[in-house]
């Protein structure tokens, strides 16, 4: 994982994982909707008081985008490695 500029990313050899921390309302619609589960609610607060997702189970990323697509707030984005 790493973080920068308030994204965190996390990749596996096909797929990264970028959330834009600040973004996230915390709603929860990208864990829900993630066929593989890869998302986790995050354990650190971001600067609104919500909990954002955290790719965890990157490895089980298969690019499909319904997280990105399923965002009200633009906060996770795929891009291919
Ligand atoms: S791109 Fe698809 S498989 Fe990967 S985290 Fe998003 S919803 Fe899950
Ligand atoms: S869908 Fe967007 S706003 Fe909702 S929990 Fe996921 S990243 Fe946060």
């Amino acid at each position: 994982m790493f973080s920068v500029g308030g994204v965190v990313s996390r990749s596996n050899n096909k797929f990264r994982v970028n959330v834009i921390v600040d973004r996230c309302k915390e709603c929860g619609l990208c864990i829900f909707i993630c066929p593989t589960k890869v998302l986790v609610r995050s354990g650190v607060m971001n600067r609104y008081g919500y909990y954002p997702p955290d790719p965890v189970f990157i490895d089980k990323c298969v690019g499909c985008k319904l997280c990105e697509y399923v965002c009200p707030d633009f906060a996770i984005f795929i891009e291919k490695v």
